[in-house]
């Protein structure tokens, strides 16, 4: 029998293969990981959360990282985000991306408010201030102290809010109604 459409599954393959090799390693582990979200029981998923970006206006959900425990050890770090008009954005945060191209440098959510360019590095500094990652030789108290007073913060609550360089607020969101 002969298909004219292609599956969802060959559309995915094709749109992979597209990409260059490395890339494409990075975008099948994350979409893996997310699928693997996908199926977890909200409270199950709320779980592995590590920490929340939130808008700096009125607090709306800009993203979440989750922390997922690799078989051979350590953890991939996920960015589940999205945009103001309402599309995922998802990262995979650590990654041996090579120099060479496309290691992703911030990921664009947003809501009504604004919009928001969160760093990769700095969404893996929020990540090592929760989770105590600290220089070897150092203690918890010199960890905390070391941190930027917004880190701390974000240490405590869990919850992150882009700073001013990285979030672009809508000017309908900050003028002051006629
Ligand atoms: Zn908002």
């Amino acid at each position: 029998m002969m298909r004219d459409e292609p599956t969802g599954a060959e559309m995915y393959q094709a749109a992979l293969d597209r990409l260059p090799s490395a890339r494409r390693e990075a975008q099948a582990e994350l979409d893996r990981l997310c699928a693997a979200l996908d199926r977890l029981t909200p409270p199950a998923r709320r779980r592995l959360s590590v920490l929340q970006v939130r808008c700096p206006l009125r607090g709306c959900d800009l993203g979440s990282v989750y922390e997922m425990a690799l078989r051979g050890g350590g953890h991939r770090y996920v960015l589940r985000g999205r945009t103001s008009g309402g599309k995922k954005k998802n990262g995979l945060l650590n990654w041996a991306y090579p120099d060479s191209f496309y290691a992703p440098v911030f990921y664009v959510t947003g809501c009504s408010h604004g919009m928001a360019k969160l760093g990769r590095g700095w969404l893996l500094d929020c990540v090592g201030s929760v989770r105590g990652w600290r220089r070897e030789g150092e203690t918890e108290e010199q960890f905390v102290s070391s941190l930027p007073p917004a880190m701390a913060q974000g240490r405590a609550s869990r919850v992150f809010h882009p700073d001013g360089a990285s979030w672009f607020p809508r000017y309908s969101a900050v003028l002051p109604s006629p």
